[in-house]
């Protein structure tokens, strides 16, 4: 497994695994790596000949300074479960490398996706995760990249960023990886205490309960049935409830036949954010 930390020195890398015909699958990830990354990594591994995987705290994605500082860093150990799958490439960039003075996102629009949900409630939060990510894919030019439908509006906002800038590269989503429990996998379940952790597999309980009730329940009463489950919860605080169009993630009133839907859920635990969502049956 070759590391990189200059930006040049990977580019010259893979300018001659291009020049040999090499397909490059890319993940990029935050560190503070769990399986539901190394399934990424996998998934890149079976259909490229090489896996290049980022490790990068991107400050220009977090609104609020607390949640950069405390973000988990495991860097030694990330590297042994890289290695372990057999990751080919690692880039593992400073700040500086990246942005060198000018610590910034730039400005994008993805026709409304970026508005909602995590939009609301992250002020600038996705033309961050678009400037790194845009700033990756021109260093590395992967053929296909890997993303976790565990943040379902990134995966949209990525794909809508590559429509929009034309990259020539594949983005492919792939299913969320959970803890037995149901609690979806996250570098921030690290920062939740004993007792935060126990009572989080509501989260998932709840959304799987709304997927039952979709084709015999009215939206409104949905969301009055999730906002009870939350509402004598000491430990976990609802911040929304959303059922959208899986397409353009619009909320919707009402389950339109032939479209698909999904339920997505965002949840505080004392200052440890945690999110989650699931595609609804379709109502045919
Ligand atoms: P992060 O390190 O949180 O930025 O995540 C890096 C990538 O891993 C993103 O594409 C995430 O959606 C994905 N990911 C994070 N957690 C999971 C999970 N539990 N299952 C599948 N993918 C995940």
């Amino acid at each position: 497994m070759q590391i990189f930390k200059k930006k040049n020195a990977l580019i010259n890398c893979l300018s001659i695994l291009k020049q040999k015909n090499q397909q490059i699958g890319f993940v990029p990830t935050m560190g503070a790596l769990h399986k539901g990354h190394l399934s990424l990594v996998e998934e890149s591994n079976k259909n490229n000949d090489i896996s290049v995987v980022s490790i990068f705290v991107n400050p220009t994605q977090f609104n609020k300074e607390e949640d950069l500082k405390k973000y988990p860093k495991t860097l030694e150990k990330d590297l042994e479960l890289l290695r372990s799958i057999n990751c080919d490439i690692v880039f593992i960039p400073t700040v500086e490398e990246i942005y060198a003075n000018n610590v910034n996102s730039k400005s994008y629009s993805f026709d409304g996706i970026e508005h909602q949900m995590e939009g609301k409630f992250r002020d600038g939060h996705f033309d961050g995760v678009a400037t790194i990510i845009h700033a990756f894919f021109e260093i590395i030019k992967p053929n296909n990249a890997y993303f976790g439908e565990k943040d379902y509006q990134q995966l949209q906002v990525v794909k809508k960023l590559t429509e929009k800038e034309n990259l020539p590269v594949r983005i492919i989503g792939c299913p969320i990886y959970r803890e037995n429990d149901g609690l979806a996998m996250s570098s921030r379940n690290a920062r939740l205490t004993e007792n935060q952790r126990n009572a989080s597999p509501l989260i998932y309980k709840t959304l799987n309960e709304t997927s039952n009730l979709i084709n015999t329940t009215k939206i409104e009463d949905i969301y009055a049935f999730v906002k009870g489950k939350f509402e004598n919860n000491e430990l976990l605080d609802l911040e929304y409830f959303t059922i959208a169009e899986e397409e353009n993630l619009q909320e919707v009133n009402t389950i339109q036949t032939g479209k698909k839907h999904r339920a997505f859920i965002a949840v505080n635990a004392s200052n440890v954010r945690l999110i989650d969502n699931i595609s609804l049956p379709t109502n045919k």
